[in-house]
């Protein structure tokens, strides 16, 4: 080993082990983010295709990391669901951006990803009904987005936090549907008011992406379910899933992740108009 200033020593190692020692670092950065106000959101609208109107936002997490910059979520997201912080951090997502929701038109919805994890926690029902009366947001102006992987095993808990959280009033959104174990029993069993469709369906020219597509989209519509389009970027993918049966879209097309203050400025330019 060689001395490299400070007391501090550099030590030739292998790929494998240098990987696993930034990962502990990493974790032991995490651990202290929160207390360190380095979490951030940002929210990207979606739109509705009829009428072409904005009815809310999707938070989406981002960790300011004072050395790395900007830490991706698929960067971090899976550490924090393996350590368990991901349900401290989710209780931040979801207060902060129920306070942001409050201060925007009451029609407008703002959509909160809720981990397999945080939705398996015994205290998510309390946690929700928690800040939705703390922050002052009514209830059906709340939509959590959980994932298939929080629908396996367990299914009775997990039908009765479905049908507890829906009770409140929140509204349920299925997403990144299709890239899982999917099956589409899973759209009878559970009871969902939103489908997202995951944007490798979206965007995917192959023709089995275009019939999950066209399954998903025909099937919600007749089980009256609300089927977001996730990922369009260009006003050919738009054009495509308007002549399919989806509801809403999601994307850069559409709009960008902004801050809070890029949204405060998108809702008074609409006001405007
Ligand atoms: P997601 O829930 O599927 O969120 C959509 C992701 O697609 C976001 O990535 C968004 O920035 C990106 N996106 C939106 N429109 C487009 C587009 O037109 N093209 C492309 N290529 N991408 C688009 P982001 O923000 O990096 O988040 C990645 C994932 O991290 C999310 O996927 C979600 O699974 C997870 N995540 C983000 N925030 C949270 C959070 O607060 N809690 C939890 N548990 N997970 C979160
Ligand atoms: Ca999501
Ligand atoms: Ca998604
Ligand atoms: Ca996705």
């Amino acid at each position: 080993a060689k001395r490299a200033g400070k007391g501090r020593f550099r030590v030739f190692e292998p790929d494998m082990q240098v990987s696993l020692r930034e990962r502990r670092e990493l974790e032991i950065d995490l651990r202290r983010a929160l207390a360190l106000r380095q979490f951030r959101l940002n929210y990207q609208p979606f739109v509705e295709l009829e009428g072409n109107n904005i009815r809310g936002f999707e938070a989406l997490l981002r960790w300011q990391h004072p050395v790395r910059g900007n830490v991706p979520p698929l960067d971090f997201i899976p550490m924090a669901e393996e350590t368990g912080l991901i349900v401290k951090i989710g209780e931040w997502v979801l207060r902060t951006a129920c306070e942001a929701a409050v201060s925007w038109p009451e029609n407008l919805t703002i959509a909160v990803n809720v981990s397999p994890l945080q939705f398996k926690s015994d205290n998510l029902l309390d946690t929700v009904e928690a800040t939705l009366k703390e922050t002052g947001l009514a209830a059906n102006r709340l939509e959590l987005e959980i994932t298939e992987s929080a629908l396996l095993d367990d299914t009775e808990n997990v039908l009765a936090t479905l049908h507890a959280l829906r009770g409140l009033g929140v509204k349920i959104s299925m997403d990144d549907f299709g890239t899982g174990y999917s099956s589409l029993s899973y759209l009878q069993k559970f009871p969902f008011d939103k489908i997202k469709i995951d944007r490798s369906f979206v965007v995917g020219e192959s023709s089995d992406s275009q019939a999950i597509l066209k399954a998903v989209a025909g099937l919600g519509s007749s089980l009256g379910i609300a089927i977001t389009a996730e990922g369009v970027e260009t006003s050919d993918q738009l054009e495509h899933i308007r002549s399919q049966n989806c509801t809403h879209v999601q994307g850069y097309f559409t709009g960008r992740p902004m801050n809070d203050a890029a949204v405060a400025d998108l809702l008074q330019s609409q006001m405007r108009k």
